[in-house]
Order: C-alpha cells, then structure tokens, then sequence
C-alpha cells in the first residue's frame, strides 16, 4: 500500500505537467491532418528503439520516389514552391498568399500536383501572375521552366488525371502519373507484358512492379527502380539506413529479409523480391516489422507498378490477442462461407494476424494512411506461405478520438437508438471489420485452375475490395464471434451494418465533385455492395431510403435479411474471380459503383458543408531524436508529438531529398 503512495506521488509532477494529446493539426481544403501517439515505443528496448528509428530513416529517405512516381514534374515544382513560400515577402495574410499556401499544402498532401483520393489535378486558387512574379522575385529557373511550371499549375487540361480508370480510353495515355512515358499506349504495354507472362508459370514475378515503361528508339522498354537505375540516388539511401538497421535486428530471421531487401534494391530482380516477401511473411515472431518498397499498385491503371511506400511498425501485443483469435479459426471461417464450395480453399494457410502501432508512414502511407495492411500481394505466395495482415490500432484510435462531437451522428444517424448503438459498438465493430478483412477476406478462396488472376483487369481491384468486405460483413454478424468472446452483444454488428449502408449509399459521396462519377476502387466497391443490397430487398423493404423533416436517412428494417444479401453478393463476386468472369464483374461495378444519383448527391454535400469536417484526413509523423552520451553513442530515441504540418514537409524536403538535391 505504501509503496503504491509513493509511485503515485511521484508520477503527480509529470502528470500535472502534461497536456492533452492534440490530435488536431492543420485543416485546408478538403484535408484535415491529424496526429497519432506512439504509444509503448518507450517501453521497447533500446535495440528495437534503434532498429525503429534506422527504418523510420530508411521510410522517410524514399518520399521522392513516390512525388516522381506521381508526375514527371512533381520534384522540379516542390523545390520552386517551397522557395516561395519560405521567402515571400509580402503580406502573409493576403488572399494570393493565403490561396498559395493552401495549393501548397494541397501538393505536400498529394505528393505532388494531384488529389491522393480522386486523382484529379488540384486547382489553384492563386493567380499564374502571383506565381510568375514569386519565380522570377526568388531566381528559380529560366522563362523556359518558368512556362512548364506554370502550365502544369494552371492548365486544366494538361496532366488532368493521376489514374485514369475511364472505361473503353487509353488508360495510359489519358493517365498523367510517370510509371510510363509519354508516347507508349495501353496496347503496346498490354502486348509487352503480354508476350513476357508465362500462363503457365505458377509461381510468377509480379510484371512491372519495380519498372516504369517507355519507348526507346521505337521499342517497349522497362526501367528498372533499382541502385544503378531510376532512382538511384534515393535507393542508395534506403539500403543505408536498412544496414544500419539490421545491426539491431531482432533475430537472424529478421537480418535475413532486410538482406533480401537490399539484395533486391541493388539489383532490381524480381525474384529476390518474392524471396524477399517469402521470408517477410514467414516471421511472424519479431516484435518490430515494416514494409518497404514497391507495394501496392492502385496509382497504375493497369494495376502493375507499384507505389513506393513504407510503415514501420511493433506489435501491440495486448490487442493482438483479438486478431490471434480470429486467425486460428481461419479454417472455421472458411468452410462455413456461403461460396460455392468449388472456390473455398481446402486448407487456408498460414493466416497470421496482428495489432500494430505505425512508429511512421511513409511514401504512399503518408499523409494519408491505410488502417490496415495485407500483404504481400502476390497470389501464389500468400496460397504457399501465408501472408500478414495487420490493422494499424494508434491509426483509428487517432480517427475516432479526433471525430468526437463532429455532429456527423447528429446530422445523417437516423434515430436516437441507432446513434447510441454506434457511439457504443462503432469502434469495436469497424476495427473488427478491418481484422476480417485483412486477415481472411483477402486471403480466402481460390481461382479455379487456369484462371488468369489478372482477369478481371482494370475492375479487379473494386471487385477484390468487394470480396474482403462482404466476408467481413456477412461475418460479422455471426453467432461465432460472440461464441469466440469477441463481441459481448448480438446487436453489436448493426453498429457497423448501419455505418457501411449510410457510408456506401450516402455519406462517402461528399469525397465526390458534383457531376463526377465514382473513381476510386475502395468506394465502388462500397457503393456496390451497399447499391446492389439496397436493390436486392428492395421488394421486402429490408434497406430504404426515407424522408425525414425534407432530408434523406438510411432504414434499415431487418439486419438479418440485410446480412443474407451480403452473402448472396458474396458468392457471386467469389465466383465472378474464381473464374475470371470477366463480362459478370464489369457489369457488377457498372452498374452499382460508379453512378451517382445527381440529387442526392447534392443533398450531402449540403448536409455536410454546415459539418465543417473534412472528407480526408492524413497525418504528420513523430519526429525520433536519437539521445547521446558524452562519448556519441546512442543511449535513447526520444520522440516527440509538437511539429506542425508545413514544418514537417519543410524539413523532410531539406533533409531526406535524395532526388532533389
Ligand atoms: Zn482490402
């Protein structure tokens, strides 16, 4: 008892000293940027502290690669912007500055000169004289850039989309991101990946995810990403700054994958990648982990170049004990998923799950993060090792703690109960549904043999997202979660049910520009599944759309029914990529993703102005400081909570741009 007095005692100064977290740091545009606690980091020892900050060095040192990536003018333009914005002179407050630092802040977010989300070019509020006068004010380039520059700000029709998805164009051509050049089409991608693909490989590289393709004297060519080749400078940091961290890796496992990876970043070899992932999806013992490299292929139209990213990362240990669950009863899940027994997998192997808190993001993570990872992506790898799936705990506590009081339940939640029921189970619930999806939606399943995985072309991504969401949804709301101590009320599952139907049907639209359709691949497929769900009962009014006080609400009259048709889609999009059926998809997407209803739209955009909050969120980083002893050794990593958002990026730009300099 005593001994408890005293600890607390002297806990009391520091506590009084300490002020609420703020999650709140900066908010333009559409964006509101928000910062995250790293919470436990000063419980890991100081060889995992160490090996931390060395990855965040190695993350943080890429940022280039991605701005490149995005558009061929991105780092010619961050150095020209950032210049002005330090040194300008003139009124701070004035509307042309006001509306300068705002697109500024807009590209920082982009990474580069288009929106993260829709991928449409952002436009600039400022006049092209206010920036014609700051380059020449600042000396930054002769007329010549000053004129490409410009064109790239203020010409609409120039580098107007990052990912063109718009079906039956070039999606190449009409695309502006740089994975390709300029005078290579669609078709002649298509016909080079064409003739490289062995369909009878079964275990094969992942085409193009670490090359950009051009034409070079009149031929396909590919650039490789790799120590020597495109990107080189940033490359070389990266392996730097991995060496330094494998000195404190946590086991030899874990020395062996960073090797791989810098094998793999000097010699661009496809191979060693998926040796690389190979062994990275196989340790599930070390305690920090990461993703660094060419991940994720969302920015490619044709879904083959990956997008240079990095999060490092610890288990939570205490939450993971959720996802551990969930994971040894993989199989359950599996055989009792209402697919056609012909496409569920006899044995589901090597589902390993985890909590983790993001110690930093990076690339294409950064500002604006996923809240779970799933990965690797290669098909036959995650069929023969497994794969990790993780949800990114401090991420939405972040979130959720941030969205407290917003007035979102207020303006759009139907009922009082409803509200209740999602203030209650919500949290609980959505991270539940990530741990379902990451953890066995994606990875259940199986193509029929012979089925090209790229089948489903440029609607398999929408559809993919379609199949980890409905297993998550249909599974939600079964008795077996409880059974296995996960939930601890049968109605929990509405929370999430309610939110999903109102986000797909409604609230998700206010990311959208009046009169545009929907783009991206995650809300098509949420308003797919939300649309067709709606459509399919209709005739037993199990989802309505109803009028209240001249404003629309989403009624949900019977859960149970509502959970049946999730089922029901579930099949059937497990069939469409079970055997590649690609006509079936097309239509799916087609016909419930990707229209909008004009009126309602306008009606949530209205709804959601008088909210004031942002449709997209992002996030600045902790910054890491190593502490040293007299003799310059490294004792700790401090990390701090206070930088800013513009402070942030200015300091990555002077201090972590291998490719700028
Ligand atoms: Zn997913």
């Amino acid at each position: 008892m005593a001994a408890a007095l005293v600890a607390a005692a002297a806990a009391f100064p520091a506590m009084a000293q300490e002020k609420p977290f703020d999650y709140h740091v900066d908010r333009f545009a559409d964006i509101e940027v928000l910062r995250y606690k790293v919470p436990d980091f000063e419980n890991l020892t100081l060889n995992q502290k160490l090996l931390v900050y060395y990855l965040t060095e190695a993350a943080i040192n890429g940022r280039d690669i991605l701005w490149d990536q995005n558009g061929e003018l991105n780092l010619q333009l961050r150095p020209v912007l950032e210049t002005i914005y330090v040194n300008y002179k003139g009124d701070r407050n004035a509307a042309d500055f006001k509306n300068f630092e705002t697109y500024l802040k807009q590209v920082w977010f982009g990474n580069g000169i288009h929106h993260h989300y829709s991928t449409d070019k952002f436009v600039p509020k400022f006049p092209r004289a206010f920036f014609e006068e700051q380059f020449k004010a600042n000396n930054l380039g002769d007329e010549a850039k000053m004129n490409l520059l410009a064109e790239a700000i203020f010409n609409p029709t120039l580098y107007a989309k990052r990912v063109n998805q718009a079906d039956g164009q070039d999606l190449i051509r009409t695309s502006a991101n740089n994975l390709y050049d300029n005078t290579v089409t669609q078709k002649e991608v298509e016909d080079y990946y064409a003739a490289l693909k062995d369909t009878t490989d079964l275990t094969p590289i992942s085409y193009g995810l670490n090359a950009r393709v051009a034409k070079v004297d009149g031929k396909v060519v590919e650039q490789r990403y790799k120590l020597g080749g495109l990107y080189s400078d940033a490359i070389a940091k990266i392996m730097e700054n991995l060496l330094r961290a494998r000195e404190y890796a946590e086991n030899p496992a874990q020395k062996d994958i960073i090797d791989k990876l810098v094998e793999f970043y000097g010699s661009g070899d496809l191979k060693t990648f998926d040796d690389y992932s190979i062994a990275w999806a196989e340790d599930t013992k070390s305690k920090v982990d990461f993703i660094n490299g060419f991940i994720e292929s969302y920015g490619d139209p044709l879904g083959m170049t990956g997008s240079w990213e990095s999060i490092v990362n610890f288990r939570n240990d205490k939450a993971s004990h959720r996802t551990e669950i969930i994971s040894s009863n993989a199989q359950w899940f599996e055989d009792h998923s209402p697919i056609d027994p012909r496409f569920r997998k006899e044995k589901v192997k090597g589902v390993s799950a985890k909590v983790i808190t993001a110690a930093i993001l990076a690339g294409d993570s950064y500002p604006s993060t996923p809240i779970g990872i799933n990965l690797p992506n290669a098909n036959w790898i995650r069929a023969a090792h497994g794969s990790k799936s993780v949800t990114i705990e401090n991420i939405t506590e972040a979130y959720d703690a941030a969205a407290h009081g917003n007035g979102f339940n207020e303006e759009f939640v139907i009922d009082k109960p409803t509200a209740k029921l999602l203030d209650e189970y919500l949290f609980i619930t959505d991270n539940l549904h990530t741990d379902l999806h990451e953890c066995l939606g994606h990875g259940s399943g199986k193509l029929l043999p012979g089925v090209d995985p790229d089948a489903l072309k440029e609607h398999g991504s929408t559809l993919e997202e379609a199949r980890a969401d409905l297993f998550a949804l249909y599974y939600l709301a079964d008795p077996k979660l409880i059974e296995l101590g996960l939930l601890d009320n049968p109605d929990a599952y509405k929370s999430e049910y309610y939110k999903y139907m109102l986000n797909g049907l409604m609230t998700q639209l206010m990311r959208i520009e009046p009169g545009k359709d929907i783009e991206e691949a995650h809300m098509r497929n949420r308003q797919l599944i939300a649309a067709w769900a709606l459509e399919h009962g209709k005739k037993d009014k199990v989802v309505e759309l109803v009028k209240k006080n001249g404003k629309t609400f989403v009624k949900i009259n019977d859960y149970k029914a509502l959970r049946n048709l999730f089922g029901e889609l579930l099949r059937e999009v497990q069939r469409i990529r079970s055997t590649g059926d690609y006509e079936a998809g097309r239509r799916l997407v087609l016909d419930y993703g990707v229209k909008v209803d004009p009126k309602l739209h306008k009606e949530v955009l209205k709804r959601y102005s008088h909210l004031n909050i942002a449709p997209y969120k992002g996030f600045v980083n902790p910054v890491y400081t190593p502490v040293r002893d007299a003799e310059g050794n490294i004792t700790d990593i401090r990390v701090t909570y206070t930088e800013d958002y513009p402070a942030q990026m200015l300091r990555y730009s002077r201090d972590y741009s291998p490719l700028t300099k």
